[in-house]
């Protein structure tokens, strides 16, 4: 395994890297953690770590300037975020040190040499460091054998304290375990066991824990990592009651392989993947323990909300369809309309098989498109004055259109006339 030439980056990568190094000089600048981590594997990645042995929120304020990115310092920890022009990320620190005052507390920081920067980071894997020369990389800095573990596919935390003094990284070596298929390295299954055990989660922010989870349900290996978590003790030291029974994790692969065929669905963002498989991971809890749960993690009060809301959502309309034997696309309207996009995702996942699914499936993949060929004009014209009616009106012509009962403008029209119009008492 070896650095690339910056010459063979993509052509942003490579502008962002020299104008990074020509606004950090004559301080050397470094590319460092995981950005190096995975050039190194030859593996996409677009968000760039920066190191310099300097005040990195100046550097950062120049390059921001150079490549009309947007900044946010972050003056306690020395570092700087750039959103760059095209949307992807550029992290720059000065080179640090850190020191836990408790454990599972935020560190506080002092400027220090690169190899104590290096030092104070999580895994080998992303402590190794690359200064940006002109047009090429200097040579790898890995003063902590991490290439060796990277070659090997090893995960091996730097000293005996890591996961007491950060427990979040708890979550990063599941989430790289499982994103790489790498080993932990054994000494590191120990100390993760006993950090565990010893009840470091505990200490940890309830925000920090969601931030892990919601990153670790972003993977495309999610599934595997959450169980791995789940197997570690790591969610029930979250909180006693996320516990998760046998069927969760055939659940959770179902839900990411309704996401592999997201192309057909309507799906909006990418964000929602990450939620999709969180509702996917709360389902089959009870929704007293999902607030619970989510009390602990206080996720930002938006998502709270929205998992809370589409949890008791998709557990009803799964309920309903169980038992349901009027599959008309009508009234799978009326049940997943109000679901958010990541319950009717989550919701394709519970229902495995049958008539069901069928329906669900032919209703998200094209029904859920379909709506009147008349407009709100259509029913003025027709003699219907504005009014609440007028809703009424087009969510039956919607019904009627989704099974099949209506077809063109004329039957909409004389479906309107007979039903709303001339008898429009009867409804
Ligand atoms: P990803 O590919 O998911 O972004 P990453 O390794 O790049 O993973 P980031 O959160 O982007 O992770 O952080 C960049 C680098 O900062 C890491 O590679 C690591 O060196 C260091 N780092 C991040 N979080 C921690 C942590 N909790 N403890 C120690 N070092 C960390
Ligand atoms: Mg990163």
């Amino acid at each position: 395994m070896r650095l690339p030439q910056l010459g063979d980056l993509d052509p942003l990568s490579r502008t962002a890297l020299e104008a990074a190094r020509r606004a950090a000089a004559p301080a050397p600048i470094y590319a460092v953690g995981g950005y190096v981590r995975d050039l190194l594997l030859g593996r996409r990645n677009v968000d760039i770590d920066l190191v310099v042995e300097d005040d990195a929120i100046a550097v950062a304020g120049r390059l921001a300037h150079a490549l009309k990115a947007v900044v946010t310092p972050h003056p306690r920890f020395g570092t700087a975020h750039l959103r760059l022009p095209d949307g992807r990320r550029l992290d720059l620190a000065t080179a640090r040190s850190e020191r836990y005052p408790h454990a599972a507390a935020l560190p506080e920081v002092q400027p220090a040499p690169l190899l104590a920067d290096l030092l104070r980071r999580d895994f080998s894997i992303n402590a190794m460091a690359a200064r940006i020369d002109r047009h090429r990389f200097g040579p790898l800095i890995d003063s902590l054998g991490g290439l060796q573990d990277l070659e090997r596919g090893r995960i091996r935390a730097l000293h005996e304290q890591s996961f007491i003094d950060d427990p979040t990284r708890l979550f990063r070596t599941a989430r790289f375990e499982g994103r790489y298929r790498f080993i932990i390295a054994r000494s590191t299954l120990r100390l993760m066991k006993a950090a565990v055990k010893g009840g470091a989660i505990g200490h940890l922010a309830g925000s920090r824990i969601f931030r892990e989870l919601h990153l670790v349900a972003q993977e495309l290996s999610a599934p595997r990592i959450i169980w791995r978590l789940r197997n570690l003790g790591v969610l029930t030291a979250v909180h006693p009651t996320l516990t998760l029974p046998a069927a969760a994790f055939g659940l959770l692969e179902r839900v990411r392989q309704v996401l592999s065929q997201a192309p057909s669905l309507p799906l909006p963002e990418n964000a929602a993947e990450g939620e999709a498989l969180l509702l996917g991971m709360l389902y089959l809890l009870h929704p007293k323990t999902v607030i619970t749960v989510l009390k602990r993690l206080t996720p930002p009060h938006r998502i709270a909300e929205r998992l809370a809301a589409d949890h008791k959502a998709c557990r009803n309309a799964a309920q309903k369809l169980t038992r349901a034997v009027d599959f008309r696309q009508s009234r799978i309207a009326r049940l997943l309309d109000p679901l958010s996009p990541e319950a009717r995702v989550v919701l394709l996942a519970v229902l495995t098989k049958g008539s069901a699914r069928d329906a669900v499936s032919r209703y998200v993949t094209t029904s859920w498109r379909i709506v009147p060929l008349l407009k709100g004009e259509d029913l003025h014209r027709l003699g219907l004055k504005p009014g609440p009616i007028y809703r009424r009106t087009l969510a039956a012509l919607r019904a009627a259109r989704l099974d099949g009962r209506l077809h063109t403008k004329e039957e909409e029209t004389s479906f309107v006339l007979q039903r709303f119009v001339r008898g429009r008492l009867r409804h």
